[in-house]
């Protein structure tokens, strides 16, 4: 996530301080790849790797395939 000093979309690696400027992080958000109920029960260790810090934009295209494959338990 922040393993370089700043935040940048794991999806499209660009780093929203360069593109944006100064408060560019604020378009940055954090997907949580495994939110199904379902595993939650099971191994429920909020671990690193279920998130996912995506830019907006991106944040929006995971979301949209993820309704188009209609599974939402293999991302
Ligand atoms: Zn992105
Ligand atoms: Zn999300």
């Amino acid at each position: 996530m922040s393993i370089h000093g700043y935040l940048f979309c794991e999806r499209c690696k660009v780093n929203p301080k360069e593109v944006y400027g100064p408060f560019g992080e604020s378009c940055l958000e954090v997907h949580h790849c495994k939110t199904t109920v379902s595993r939650m029960d099971e191994d429920h260790v909020t671990d690193l790797e279920d998130l996912q810090v995506l830019c907006a934009n991106c944040h929006r295209i995971v979301h949209k395939e993820l309704r188009e494959q209609g599974n939402w338990l293999n991302y």
